[in-house]
């Protein structure tokens, strides 16, 4: 009887996936949605991008702040993510769908375009260990903080200069 149910509920979240995709058409995020190549992550000099352009102006300058402290560790902030588009975003989350199988699981690791800060400009994903560590060490000092558990790479501006970072969520459905 529970499997039966479980196999009715996953059937109709696939069933409403597929609509949804069909509804939408077939999209293809390119750089005016926020895209940066896998290759070639953006300096916080490359302010003329869209994923950067768009990015809260205080998140933008704490970074920039942050990255001339980092500077004398000889550390520099790579970014592989930044401001994305309603549709990219929503266009990860299909993404995820078909990569985990699931919606539930997807949710874990991507966020919905309503919820994601990336969507609001207000996160940017960093892509070297060395600069994630530096950041998780230094970063509050400029309101810098790991929100998300699960995601090493994950940066908000959660508090005030030198504040302390709130706890971070479990993932990305917190
Ligand atoms: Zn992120």
């Amino acid at each position: 009887m529970l499997t039966g149910a479980i196999t009715l509920l996953s059937s109709m979240t696939a069933s409403t996936f597929v609509a949804g995709v069909v509804a939408a058409g077939p999209f293809s995020p390119t750089e005016a949605d926020g895209t940066i190549p896998d290759a070639e992550p953006l300096t916080l000099r490359d302010e003329d991008h869209p994923a950067l352009a768009r990015l809260d102006v205080d998140l933008l300058e704490a970074l920039r702040a942050a990255e001339e402290a980092a500077g004398v560790d000889g550390v520099s902030f790579d970014i592989t993510s930044g401001w994305r588009s309603a549709d990219y975003q929503r266009w990860l989350m299909q993404e995820a769908i078909r990569t985990y199988g699931s919606e539930e699981l997807a949710r874990e690791f991507v966020a919905t375009p309503e919820q994601s800060s990336h969507v609001t400009g207000h996160a940017v994903d960093i892509g070297s260990l060395e600069a994630q560590l530096w950041i998780m060490e230094h970063g509050r000092a400029w309101g810098l903080c790991q929100t998300y558990a699960n995601e090493r790479w994950h940066i908000e501006r959660a508090t005030t200069d030198g504040g302390e970072c709130p706890p971070p969520h479990a993932d990305a459905r917190g």
